[in-house]
């Protein structure tokens, strides 16, 4: 059966008897029912759940109480409800990467100047030992296969939030089967190809770039600038395993939404901050800083 939610606009598809009134991802009761998409690029990988259910909300219990000092004290006593195991649609990027790059390198060296000073009233005339570094410009040339890179191709989970339960093991990744995700929230890409393929080459970029800078020579650099073509690219949808938990920490809030690496049991939300403890942290800190200047200013006095 296929669902689309109108809140967030993941496309769902569940088997006949998980039909659902409610969106996995943002718990929006907007969900409809939706005729079968054609022109979808069907899976090529999977990767199965690793995590039960449990394990899940235990992972997601412990990171509740360990957040931060500034968070809403409801956390800690959330309860957690609508988990689900969702099939999250992702793209699986590789390529080669051809770059070249212009750099300008520094070598430290040191020298030693004179100087004059006063001592004792007399003038003297010392030595001493300076660093100074020499710039030389240098040009390259740099190859390197850059694999798995993984994007989201959901509507429902955001790049960023991807990041945050990354990295999945991606060893034992299986040809996609309808069996393996028969019984699970599975959701199509509902993000473009075209979207996600821009993503995935930003992402490669960016990781190129992080290796030309590992590996330059000299005792520091600057100036480094890149010209990268990226060939050879393949670009297959990956599903991947993520636990959808809400978090109900306030009967007048929203739920918290928490995922969770179906695989490793990362976890990641955006926690709400309490600005009452925050304001009440400041003005602790005010009064105590007055205390000081009172008490400083009393002593000056006697
Ligand atoms: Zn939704």
């Amino acid at each position: 059966m296929n669902l689309r939610c109108q809140s967030c606009g993941a496309e769902l598809v569940v088997a006949e008897g998980l039909r659902t009134t409610v969106c996995p991802y943002c718990a929006a009761p907007s969900v409809v029912e939706r005729p079968p998409s054609l022109d979808r690029p069907a899976p090529t990988f999977a990767l199965g759940f690793a995590l039960t259910h449990q394990v899940a909300g235990e992972r997601v219990k412990h990171w509740l109480r360990t957040r931060n000092p500034w968070c809403h004290s409801g956390l800690k006593r959330a309860s957690l409800q609508d988990v689900r195991g969702v099939y999250v649609p992702a793209y699986l990027y590789s390529a080669r990467a051809d770059s070249h790059y212009s750099v300008s390198i520094g070598e430290n060296y040191t020298e030693t100047e004179t100087y004059t000073t006063t001592e004792n009233g007399k003038t003297v005339t010392k030595t001493r030992t300076v660093t100074k570094t020499e710039w030389r410009p240098l040009r390259g040339e740099h190859a390197e296969y850059v694999p798995d890179v993984l994007v989201t191709a959901s509507r429902g989970l955001s790049n960023p939030e991807l990041e945050q339960l990354e990295p999945f093991d991606l060893r034992v990744l299986a040809r996609y089967e309808p069996a393996l995700v028969a019984g699970w929230v599975a959701e199509e890409p509902s993000l473009s190809r075209d979207e996600c393929l821009r993503q995935a080459r930003e992402e490669a970029l960016a990781r190129v770039a992080r290796r030309l800078e590992s590996f330059m020579p000299g005792d520091s650099h600057r100036e480094l600038r890149h010209d990268t073509r990226l060939e050879e690219e393949s670009l297959d949808v990956c599903l991947v395993p993520v636990w959808v938990l809400a978090a109900r920490y306030a009967p007048d809030k929203p739920p918290l939404r928490v995922v969770v690496n179906g695989q490793s049991g990362e976890v990641f939300g955006k926690v709400p901050i309490s600005w009452v403890k925050v304001l009440l942290t400041v003005l602790g800190v005010v009064a105590l800083g007055l205390l000081v200047y009172v008490l400083l200013g009393q002593g000056g006095r006697s």
